[in-house]
């Protein structure tokens, strides 16, 4: 029975393959010329400093990111791109339109303009370290900072790429201008190869990603699409299928302090930083951040405040499925209930959560994850499923009702001076992207 169901499903991907068009011969693909073309945008807008400020009360947060905005609208109508427009919010988008007349559904392809506020991006210098051979990668002689197959496992898959890194004392913004690069070489493809069969599609570079306010702000409903796709993952083949739920909480513990330690004892003395560090420590280790990795929900006590008689503990909890996150809040509620009966002096207590954000997983229709990874097995690369330990852009347009994954770009050590972008693996995300594309033409169902 196995056999037979093993059979039928290859003779459906291979009918579905033949079905979709070699884009590659269409337009006569030169992998060497796309790893140039990615790899002049990707230089070129590097040099924009677009570093978001979560202290920053508009959107987008900081200039940088109208300037690129504005440069890439620019470039996006000199490729012959429709319709492009840039928001006063920061945003820039464009219309590819279909070169089919097939049923297919609107795709939107998204990458963001800013970068992280971990570290400077003003004056970035790029420095393309050509054909890596192995070893240490020098990063800035005099600080000492090297990629190494250590701190980078990564490159241990690198032989023969090229790497891209900068000089050490900014970041290089890989995170997402690796999406960018990808996503505009992608359209000038499109558009420069009209024979290429694809439906309807859109592109959107978002501000402020990295400070989670910018994609609050798409009009979501004036798109008009079906699927989008996040170009902002990491390694060759990652795609992301799924993000945290997450809760928050407060623990609010009332005493009475203000007695004199002497006369404490036979006082109505009540101690409210007590009962805050009795909760936090009644919250188990096992189950802390840094002790659970993978698909292991944690609890995190971000902050403690204590004004005279009042103290709060705040937290979050993260948990992938519903059920991790009633387990998990069962132990928040017991800590508190066994604090209050180890204080039984308190002048009153309180614990209440507030849902966050929510896994995505429940609103991404298989397609969207599948539709992409046949696109890379077309290609030769091997999908790999990843479930993000945090939240997403993707997470929060799926729902808004338009179901998004993310795709891998080739960057990584982001958010730090060791960042660096692999040109190959950029390619191979391009190539990823053409073949989704020609791959859902003819799937539209309603
Ligand atoms: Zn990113």
């Amino acid at each position: 029975m196995k056999n037979i169901a093993t059979l039928f499903c290859c003779l459906f991907l291979s009918v579905s393959a033949m079905a979709q068009q070699n884009w590659k011969a269409v337009m006569r693909y030169d992998k060497q010329l796309a790893k140039e073309q990615l790899t002049k945008r990707f230089m070129e807008y590097v040099t924009y400093d677009t570093q978001s400020s979560s202290h920053s009360q508009t959107t987008p947060s900081t200039k940088g990111q109208l300037a690129l905005a504005k440069a890439l609208a620019k470039e996006l109508k000199r490729i012959g791109a429709s319709n492009v427009q840039t928001t006063k919010t920061g945003f820039v988008i464009a219309e590819i339109p279909a070169t089919t007349a097939k049923p297919t559904p609107t795709l939107v392809f998204l990458a963001h303009l800013d970068t992280s506020e971990a570290l400077s991006g003003q004056n970035v210098k790029p420095q393309l370290h050509a054909k890596y051979k192995g070893g240490d990668i020098i990063i800035n002689k005099e600080k000492n900072l090297c990629l190494t197959e250590y701190n980078s496992p990564q490159l241990l898959q690198a032989r023969g790429h090229d790497i891209i890194t900068a000089y050490g004392e900014t970041l290089l913004g890989a995170d997402d201008k690796a999406g960018i690069a990808i996503i505009m070489t992608f359209a000038d493809y499109l558009l420069g190869n009209l024979n290429i069969e694809h439906g309807p599609i859109k592109i959107v570079f978002s501000p402020d990603e990295e400070i989670r306010t910018g994609i609050k702000a798409l009009d979501i409903d004036a798109l008009q699409a079906d699927y989008a796709y996040t170009v902002d993952g990491g390694g060759l083949g990652e795609i992301v299928v799924e993000n945290f739920n997450s809760r928050r909480f407060n623990a609010v513990f009332n005493g009475m302090r203000s007695v004199h330690g002497e006369y404490a004892m036979n006082a109505d003395f009540s101690d409210n930083v007590l009962m805050a560090s009795d909760f936090h420590t009644l919250l188990p280790r096992h189950r802390r951040p840094e002790n659970t990795s993978g698909t292991r929900g944690y609890i995190y006590v971000h902050s403690i405040t204590t004004e005279d008689d009042r103290s709060v503990v705040s937290g979050n909890i993260r948990a992938f499925t519903d059920e991790e996150m009633q387990e998990l809040s069962q132990i928040v509620t017991q800590a508190f209930n066994t604090t209050k009966s180890l204080n039984p002096k308190n002048k009153g207590a309180e614990l209440t959560f507030q849902d966050e954000y929510k896994n995505a997983k429940a609103v991404i229709p298989a397609e969207v994850i599948e539709m992409a990874e046949n696109a890379m097995r077309q290609e030769e690369i091997q999908p790999k499923r990843i479930s993000v330990r945090g939240g997403t852009d993707g997470g929060i347009l799926s729902f808004k009702n338009l179901p998004t994954a993310d795709l891998f770009a080739g960057m990584f050590n982001t958010h730090s001076a060791l960042e660096y972008a692999d040109v190959d693996v950029m390619e191979a995300s391009l190539r990823t992207l053409m073949s989704t594309a020609c791959g859902w033409v003819g799937q539209k169902t309603e």
